[in-house]
């Protein structure tokens, strides 16, 4: 992923490299002209919170300009002496400033890329030097103006104007399924001042609602909100019916030795997913049962099987991001058992297509962690991290048609 971090240089060179309308070599790079031919090894697209980046990756330095076109807007950028050797280019993003990208030859020998555009946008054009095992790349940032963009769709087709205002108040909260552990005749572990898991977990579950309820585009769901048994597939159930965009399940450690300590969090392993595929291919009588936007029911056993496997592999990666981000925050207020998101079977975290971790908030056993583990501003702290761990993965990706995305 192409942070601003990844710059090498500062952010004020970065403005600096604003588009012209004239052929720009960047001061930055070597002085020599550069002529040998060159191509477009590989283009990403990726959509930030306030611009669509493109990252064409290049075999060498080139020489490029770049124009605006209006009615309609588009953005030109022409590369010298380039060809296109990329497969293809990434469809835009939805909720993009893009609608489109085009490519061409120029002149014979040239590349020419048209984005056509929902609304005119200055954007921002560097080349990289080659770091980090990459080569040069030319980023290309087309900022977002919501608000242009917004009167841009209703100037393409005034007939549609009501519709897209609908659409605007539409937009769906996240759901946030909340499942604090154990419950009822389940205790889950016991501290030695007989503090019991199931307690503290829906206490920091509660907090957690609150947090998440309390923030825009966010809609807690909890698995329980009382001291009731429920099975696991309950509770990934709960999660289900209601549409749940990612599962939280809160625990607190036990371990025979005392001294052990620290929070830890955990996603599914790919042990657990494989399992968990066989699992659903072999109950397809349950026609409910849609993984990655499509019924398993509709398919035959290969496809089903390629189609499942994809979404799991896409889970997978956002529960192992989304947990990172969560520990990260969680290694601010408290020691961490260990460093890394772990992986294991917990049934409760095998949603082929809903990102869930397992957050361990302490270790009850130990003596020091259960009397924390008791106090709200110890709970808090985790509840607290937990949302600010939401906070990042959807500033990185809030899914289209979320209000999230619009705020
Ligand atoms: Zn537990």
């Amino acid at each position: 992923m192409f942070g601003d971090s990844a710059y090498p240089w500062n952010r004020r060179q970065f403005l600096g490299a604003v588009l012209g309308t004239s052929t720009a070599v960047f001061g930055l790079m070597a002085p020599e002209r550069v002529l040998a031919a060159r191509a477009v090894s590989a283009v990403a697209v990726t959509r930030q919170p306030d611009y669509t980046r493109y990252v064409f990756e290049m075999n060498g330095p080139v020489d490029y300009s770049s124009f605006m076109l209006e009615h309609p807007s588009r953005f030109v950028l022409d590369l010298t002496q380039t060809t296109l050797a990329a497969r293809d280019i990434p469809p835009a993003p939805s909720q993009s400033v893009v609608k489109e990208v085009r490519s061409g030859i120029r002149e014979g020998t040239g590349l020419r890329l048209v984005f056509d555009l929902k609304a005119p946008v200055k954007p921002r054009l560097l080349l990289l030097p080659p770091s980090d095992g990459l080569g040069y790349r030319l980023v290309v940032d087309l900022p977002h103006d919501k608000a242009a963009q917004l009167v841009a769709e209703h100037r393409e087709d005034p007939e549609s104007r009501p519709a897209v205002q609908k659409r605007a108040s539409a937009f769906r909260d996240l759901v946030i399924a909340i499942d604090p552990g154990h419950g009822g005749k389940d205790p889950g572990a016991i501290g030695h001042r007989g503090t019991k898991e199931k307690h503290i977990a829906l206490d920091i579950g509660r907090r957690l609602r609150d947090l998440v309820a309390a923030t825009p585009g966010l809609r807690p769901v909890m698995t329980r909100d009382s001291d009731k048994f429920i099975h696991l597939r309950g509770r990934t159930a709960i999660a289900r019916n209601a549409k749940a965009d990612l599962f939280i399940s809160v625990h607190s450690d036990a371990f025979r030795v005392t001294s052990a300590r620290g929070a830890s969090v955990f996603c599914l392993s790919q042990h657990g997913a494989t399992s968990e595929a066989a699992r659903w291919l072999a109950n397809r009588e349950n026609e409910a049962d849609f993984v990655g936007g499509a019924s398993i029911a509709d398919h035959d056993q290969d496809v089903a099987s390629v189609l499942l496997d994809l979404s799991q592999t896409k889970t997978l990666e956002n529960s192992l991001d989304f947990g990172n981000r969560v520990l990260r925050q969680i290694g601010d207020v408290s020691d961490l058992h260990s460093r890394r998101v772990q992986q294991a079977g917990f049934v409760v975290l095998k949603s082929p297509d809903i990102p869930s971790i397992l957050v361990e908030s302490a270790f009850i056993s130990n003596p020091e962690e259960e009397a924390r583990l008791r106090t709200p501003k110890y709970q808090n702290e985790i509840a607290r991290s937990i949302v600010q761990g939401i906070n990042t993965y959807y500033a990185a990706k809030a899914p289209e048609g979320t209000r999230y995305a619009m705020l």
